[in-house]
């Protein structure tokens, strides 16, 4: 659990709070030891944030009058 090899494993439920509250704890100080895996989870929470921000943000309203002019009408 406390080797860079595993973090490949608990990162996703880590995010999640999936983890248990031992697994959590061996998680949290791999990555207080660790720099590179920091970087890593720093880099999957703002993947996350931003992926979460692309789905709130609303369509440009051009982009969905395009998108409706290419869908084939229903008969
Ligand atoms: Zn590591």
């Amino acid at each position: 659990m406390s080797n860079c090899e595993d973090c490949e494993q608990w990162m996703q439920p880590y995010m999640d709070r999936a983890l248990t509250e031992a697994e959590r704890f061996d998680a949290e100080r791999h990555l207080n030891e660790c720099s590179y895996c920091r970087k890593r989870y720093r880099f999957e929470e703002h993947l996350r944030q931003f992926v979460r921000q692309a789905v709130v943000e609303p369509m440009p309203a051009e982009l969905k009058q395009k998108l409706a002019s290419l869908r084939t009408p229903l008969q």
